[in-house]
């Protein structure tokens, strides 16, 4: 593994980054309900990646990333996602806890093998960005060297990450096993040498109740007081048979969640994935621990896990992809799948809404300051550019729309990867940098 170096990376970007403007139509996302499209702006970028100003552009004035007719908008965040899991997008099983035996496990005990680790952390980056993601909560394996390998290769990109090493010492297959007190010093070592490191934030990552000991759940929890602004994630309350198991190994326990309470996991911005079969005590306690849920439904109908509640929702919550449960990297697929899901339910999620809950609400919600402001002066120029007119249906019905929400529903029902023109990441275009070889 390379070295790390941020002192001469950064210096390094300093010296070769000269201040640049990108023009073209910019979308501010004020608030969940609230959304503008400022037409025909310019935002400069300073040489140290932040944003200097946005602003109108003046007639005939040339910039030097011309995208007119194109929308500039923050950053997709994706909140819950799996690195290993790149090589088991795609696979097919009767359920959660089977997917995990058959394909998961099996994907993940590769990972002690520090080179593949380093070409599948390069890999998933690549669709990251390919798809227009900039930040995002991710889970790596119970090997530390996967969490390195990670950790190196977001440094590399100079991207704003969450990750941790999984912390799993039981009802799991040799080769992912984890021994207590080892997966908790471990973590430890992972937090002091990563954490707060250029861009990076660790994240203490139990992979669930049932594959960890009441000791490892306690420790967790002991490790996240030891390190404020160090955050928890796990899942939570996916799959009827997995709250099954869990009752099982924790019948004094109220709920799937109670556990976690229990332990003490349930901290201010803990991120808990799926959330799905909760009850309305469950809701309270989440909302009263200001924790944090990361709601997956391309995940949830993959693999029929169940639908997320979008009408009750008192607690902060964003959308996330669960790659490779989920079925795509794309955050309009992801966007889809939410808003189909309450359509369910015969609830509606407003286009503005949907999006919000993907990038800066989501941010803003989970107490992540570098990605939280949106497209504003003195914020870290993590942005995209989307060609709404890479596909001709898309180009008939983007000009055919008569309001920015039917433009931007349009966007989230026929957007892929081909409407994600540049992904730019500190200032620097990434997309066109990074992601040639990416499987699209
Ligand atoms: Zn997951």
């Amino acid at each position: 593994m390379k070295q790390v170096n941020d002192h001469a990376s950064k210096s390094a970007q300093k010296t070769s980054m000269p201040f640049t403007r990108w023009g073209a139509d910019v979308l501010q996302l004020h608030g969940p309900e609230q959304a503008e499209l400022l037409q025909d702006h310019v935002l400069e970028v300073n040489p140290d990646g932040l944003i200097q100003a946005l602003r109108a552009r003046i007639p005939g004035e040339a910039v030097e990333y011309d995208y007119r007719g194109m929308v500039i908008a923050p950053g997709f965040i994706d909140p819950h996602l799996h690195y290993p899991q790149l090589d088991v997008i795609g696979s097919a099983a009767d359920g959660l806890l089977p997917w995990l035996e058959q394909h998961t496990f099996p994907a993940e005990k590769a990972f002690r093998d520090p080179a593949h680790a380093e070409l599948l952390a390069t890999r998933f980056l690549d669709e990251l960005i390919h798809h227009g993601v900039t930040s995002a909560a991710v889970y790596c394996t119970s090997h530390p060297g996967s969490v390195d390998a990670f950790m190196q290769a977001c440094n590399d990109r100079d991207m704003a990450m969450m990750a941790g090493k999984v912390l799993q010492d039981r009802h799991s297959p040799e080769g992912l096993r984890d021994e207590t007190e080892q997966s908790l010093r471990d973590s430890q070592t992972l937090i002091e040498r990563w954490h707060g490191r250029s861009r990076l934030s660790y994240v203490i990552t139990p992979r669930f109740a049932p594959t960890s000991s009441e000791a490892q759940l306690r420790g967790c929890a002991e490790l996240a007081a030891a390190y404020p602004g160090v955050r928890i994630q796990s899942h939570v309350a996916e799959h009827q048979a997995e709250i099954a198991w869990v009752r099982a190994l924790f019948p004094k326990d109220r709920s799937y969640l109670a556990v976690y309470e229990r332990l003490g996991l349930l901290q201010q911005h803990s991120i808990w994935a799926h959330c799905i079969h909760l009850d309305d005590e469950d809701r309270a306690l989440l909302a009263a621990r200001q924790a944090f849920a990361a709601v997956c439904p391309s995940s949830n109908l993959f693999l029929g896990s169940g639908l997320f509640d979008f009408k009750q929702t008192p607690f902060s919550w964003g959308l996330a992809s669960d790659v490779g449960g989920g079925s795509s990297f794309s955050p309009f697929r992801t966007m889809l799948c939410a808003y189909e899901v309450a359509r369910l339910q015969s609830h509606y999620l407003s286009p503005t809404k949907l999006w919000w809950q993907h990038s800066s609400g989501t941010a803003r919600a989970l107490g992540w300051k570098h990605c939280a402001d949106g497209l504003r002066a003195n914020t870290v120029a993590d942005f995209i550019v989307i060609d709404p007119r890479a596909t001709a249906l898309m180009q008939r019905r983007w000009e055919g729309s008569e309001s920015l929400d039917q433009q931007l529903f349009c966007l989230i029902v026929l957007g892929d990867d081909r409407h994600i023109k540049e992904t730019v990441i500190r200032g620097r275009a990434a997309k066109s940098r990074f992601s040639r070889e990416a499987i699209s």
